[in-house]
């Protein structure tokens, strides 16, 4: 089973939902890129609402991507994980500054140029930073060891936050080191300055590059691409509008939460299936771990648990069970002369023979060991026991397996037998050692019998 989602292979059923959901936006951009400066009504609760989505988009995708860094150490985890928690830190940043939120000119001594700044620096942090983990990948493709790991961990997520801080402070306190690229609700000097031809251009390289160097082969590549588009596409209609509250900015803030959470949803889906498969997975594994490798009947595991319980429950309820133990006669002899290969064969045979004589429910057969089986027949004495041995002897005997050492020239099972009548409070030792001190009665009686 494939436990590691950041290695699975992205499949044409991945390629064809990740290709539908690149080709939506860039359809949405070529519809609302002509019209993306036509001005739209001012929507107050919109601003902190996107910011909320992008901010849980964002930070639910690092806090994924880290645990997996956690449990894989591979550093690039760690470094996708700072390009989200970038976005995440900085979303907040700019949603305490944005005029009009908090307060009419924004918080923190905010002026009027903040927001578009952090606008900027979030928006070609982004692509730098996604590009930058697979430079990460390049350097240290495998798992760190311990100290690596935790310098690593630390340094790749600590970085990103200490620069979307250092560059929200930037554009708080150093206003008049920055151009001014902000007239009133309009930002048409970003479009037109180095800032906005930079994140632009940035945006669309880090897509190029990526999309080229690593040829989106894991479903990861594949849904950091989609968000790579969904940033390109927010950033190209975000400078088309050039104006805050228009068509473009409100479907640019739009494309923004969808390059928010195109990972995390591919992520939250294939740990659903990814759970479902483990859970799948152990309910076999369960089913193995009771199973005899050889025979497929129960094993001496699945015996040791359900045999104890079943006395219990008989003793507690005052009825009668009985133990069979069950040897195969001469079987040394039959692996002598005819391999050890027929004698498994005649093993199978055998514990299907006695499985298949059992009819009652609560009867359980199961390997005990070597060529010995154990049966337990819950509300059975001794009587019936004996009756049920005679049927399983005659049953084996039936299968007329060639043993031509035997007394009887066909394989042959000894069984002993003891039971418990439900008022002596037996234990399951001494019940079990009953049966087997019967067994060693029928073998030195000759074989091919049942003693009680
Ligand atoms: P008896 O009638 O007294 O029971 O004689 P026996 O030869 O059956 O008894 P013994 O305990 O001496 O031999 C048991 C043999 O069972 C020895 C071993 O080679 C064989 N055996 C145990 N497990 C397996 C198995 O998984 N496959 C095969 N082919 N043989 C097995
Ligand atoms: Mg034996
Ligand atoms: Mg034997």
């Amino acid at each position: 089973m494939q436990s590691n989602i950041m290695s699975l292979a992205a499949t044409g059923r991945h390629r064809i939902a990740a290709g539908i959901v690149a080709g939506f936006m860039l359809c949405v951009l070529a519809i609302v890129l002509p019209m993306a400066s036509a001005s739209a009504p001012y929507i107050a609760p919109f601003m902190p609402m996107f910011a909320m989505a992008v901010f849980a988009a964002d930070g639910l995708t690092a806090y994924l991507l880290w645990t997996q860094f956690m449990i894989t150490r591979q550093p690039f985890l760690a470094a996708l994980a700072g390009a989200y928690i970038y976005t995440a830190v900085t979303v907040v940043v700019q949603i305490f500054v944005f005029p009009g939120v908090f307060s009419p000119t924004g918080l923190l001594g905010a002026g009027p140029q903040t927001a578009a700044w952090i606008w900027v620096f979030w928006h070609a942090g982004f692509p730098l930073f996604v590009a930058g983990s697979l430079v990460v990948y390049r350097m240290l493709p495998g798992p760190l060891k311990n100290g690596a790991f935790v310098r690593a961990g630390c340094l790749l997520l600590g970085t990103p936050v200490c620069l979307s801080l250092f560059t929200g402070f930037l554009a708080i306190h150093a206003q008049g080191m920055l151009p001014d690229i902000v007239v009133g609700r309009s930002y048409r000097e970003v479009v037109l300055g180095p800032a906005g031809i930079s994140v632009a251009t940035i945006s669309a390289l880090a897509l190029a590059w990526f999309a080229i160097t690593t040829r989106l082969r894991t479903l990861l590549q594949l849904w950091i691409a989609v968000a790579l588009v969904a940033s390109l596409a927010d950033v190209s209609l975000t400078m088309a509008a050039s104006e805050r509250f228009s068509v473009g900015w409100y479907v640019g803030r739009l494309a923004s939460v969808m390059a928010s959470s195109a990972l995390l949803g591919v992520l939250i889906w294939e740990i659903a299936n990814l759970y479902r498969a483990l859970h799948a997975a152990n309910i076999k594994l369960g089913e193995y771990a009771v199973l005899d490798g050889l025979t497929g009947i129960f094993n001496r595991r699945y015996f040791d648990q359900r045999y104890p319980a079943a006395l219990r429950q008989a003793n507690e309820t005052g009825r009668p069970l009985a133990v069979l133990m069950v040897d195969i006669d001469r079987f040394k002899s039959f692996n002598d002369h005819y391999g050890h290969q027929r004698g498994d064969e005649c093993l199978i045979a055998v514990a299907h023979a006695l499985k298949g004589c059992l009819r009652r429910t609560g009867d359980f057969v199961a390997r005990y060991g070597g060529e010995e089986f154990v049966i337990v027949l819950p509300e059975c004495n001794q009587k019936m026991a004996g009756q049920i041995a005679e049927t399983l002897r005659d049953g084996i005997e039936a299968l007329g397996i060639e043993a031509h050492f035997t007394e009887a020239g066909h394989v042959t099972v000894s069984i002993g037998l003891a039971a418990s009548c439900g008022t002596d409070r037996t234990i399951p030792a001494t019940l079990l050692a009953e049966a087997d001190a019967a067994l060693y009665r029928a073998k030195r009686e000759g074989r091919n019998r049942v003693a009680a």
